[in-house]
């Protein structure tokens, strides 16, 4: 028993095509490595919050049905058969509690899964648990969560990134290998960077958003987080579908999104947008992007510095565009039809929406459903939302340009490594400019990786590389070739 525990041990920083084959040899089952998932995260996530839920019973069950798979009973396995994974708790699980980390979705179980469970659950990957994240994915450091933040497992005073900092922090400290995160305007990528992990937003409509808790419709996308790129292309192999019950849903122009991992970069030309090494960006964020820049030029990349002008406008575009669409997305929690409701001595449905809205939302949810509001209302809907939309169009015109000269652009995830907690609380605006690398990707629809680039005051430091829409592989072709040169993927926390 010592044995298996110490052997298994050795799986927790190893990714998910590793772990395969010692499943493949039967060096471990996929029961027991579900179990030693659950034990590392009641072990150690105390100090981490990264996990709400653990669901140890239905994942067993999952994880002996892989076992039988991976023996030759039943569908031929694929690269996530007895994988355990963590699911951002904004994704509907069928009986499983789905809070969207938010107190007016306490105790609402879905009946039904979002497409991207089924897509896993079919594939016969392990559901672990549900990961914590900022209430209704809204915001950039995890602080936002009804059910406290998550810590960085690189320094426990420190944020992870949001708004899925759960499935980062999880896969950064070892308690699994993939995780399930959304991405609205960055919440994959800047939580991945800030964590040291691999972290993809695909292009938009590539992934079913069926069953995802909406945001901002228009731009939420969902993907992995992974320790490395070749597991973000076999996460989207499984769960990436055309799907009827999403109608932006669109079938990839391609079938395998690994295709081009190991191709060189030889002869590729990548542009560098110089808005993006804004003025405040941090000096060792900085000096590890040029590393990698100067990197992927030493395998023959032509790499020169390009200008996006509008990359300054996204900022504003975006806190237009989203907080309006979460307006009216989260007008459904009313307290009559899901989670908690506050209804105790009222008499009118209206009372019952207004209590339950105001007293279970958290603060930056309502800030979003105030400026949304207001944005949308009749006298400033053309000065704002319309302007917001046509800003929109343009810069989507500018990257489509940038693809006229450029196969990629690469960018620095972030402009600061994670921050401490509490740092930036009081100041949603400097909260908000931690996204103003991974915004305007959102914005345009584009495809973009965030991977581990370096470290800077011992915390990481991610690259990220942009690609045109349904340029998804080339993004992982892109950031595969500077993974395979370079150690920054292997490092992990003294967890
Ligand atoms: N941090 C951004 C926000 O708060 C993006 C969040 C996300 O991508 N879900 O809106």
């Amino acid at each position: 028993m010592v044995n298996r525990v110490s052997r298994s041990s050795e799986n927790h920083y190893l990714p998910a095509h590793e772990i395969r084959k010692k499943l493949d040899s039967r060096e471990i089952s996929s029961s027991e490595l579900t179990n030693d998932t659950i034990s590392r995260i009641s072990a150690i996530d105390g100090e981490i919050n990264a996990v709400l839920k653990t669901t140890a019973e239905t994942a067993l069950e999952s994880a002996s049905a892989a076992d039988r798979r991976l023996r030759g009973s039943g569908p031929e396995p694929g690269p996530l058969t007895g994988i355990p994974i963590l699911v951002k708790d904004n994704m509907s699980t069928a009986g499983i509690e789905t809070t969207a980390a938010s107190r007016i979705l306490s105790g609402y179980v879905p009946p039904f899964d979002a497409e991207v469970v089924s897509r896993l659950n079919e594939a016969g990957a392990v559901i672990v648990g549900k990961g914590n994240l900022d209430e209704f994915a809204m915001g950039s450091s995890n602080e936002h969560s009804a059910f406290g933040p998550v810590k960085n497992p690189w320094d426990t005073n420190r944020v992870p990134g949001g708004s899925s900092g759960g499935p980062a922090a999880a896969v950064a400290a070892g308690e699994c290998a993939v995780a399930l995160g959304s991405d609205t305007g960055g919440s994959i990528r800047q939580p991945a960077a800030l964590c040291g992990v691999v972290g993809m937003k695909p292009t938009y409509g590539l992934v079913s958003r069926y069953g995802l808790i909406a945001f901002a419709s228009s731009l939420d996308q969902i993907g992995p987080i992974t320790r490395d790129v070749r597991d973000c292309a076999d996460v989207l192999n499984v769960i990436a579908s055309h799907d009827s019950k999403d109608s932006t849903s669109v079938k990839a122009p391609f079938k395998d999104f690994g295709a081009k991992l190991g191709e060189s970069v030889d002869g590729m030309r990548l542009g560098v947008p110089k808005e993006y090494l804004v003025d405040g960006i941090e000096p060792g964020v900085r000096t590890a992007f040029e590393e990698a820049v100067e990197e992927l030029r030493s395998q023959g990349a032509t790499i020169e510095e390009t200008s996006l002008p509008l990359t300054n406008q996204a900022l504003a575009v975006y806190y237009i565009i989203a907080p309006s669409e979460a307006s009216a997305n989260l007008s459904r929690y009313d307290g009559m039809k899901y989670g908690a409701s506050v209804a105790d001595g009222l008499t009118t449905a209206a009372e019952v929406s207004q209590h339950t809205r105001g007293e279970m939302f958290g603060d930056e949810v309502k800030r979003r459903i105030l400026i949304g509001t207001y944005a949308l209302s009749a006298g400033y809907y053309d000065a704002y939302y319309k302007k917001a939309q046509q800003v929109r169009t343009l810069i989507r015109q500018e990257f489509i340009e940038a693809f006229g000269r450029f196969d990629a652009l690469i960018t620095p995830t972030s402009p600061s490594v994670a921050f401490e907690i509490g740092a930036k609380m009081d100041d949603p605006l400097q909260m908000y400019l931690a996204d103003i690398c991974t915004i305007p990707v959102n914005i345009a629809g584009l495809p973009a990786i965030s991977v581990p680039c370096g470290m800077s005051e011992g915390l990481p430091v991610g690259l990220q590389v942009i690609g045109p829409q349904f340029g998804d592989r080339t993004v992982l072709q892109v950031a595969h070739a500077y993974e395979q040169v370079t150690n920054w993927h292997r490092s992990h926390p003294p967890l």
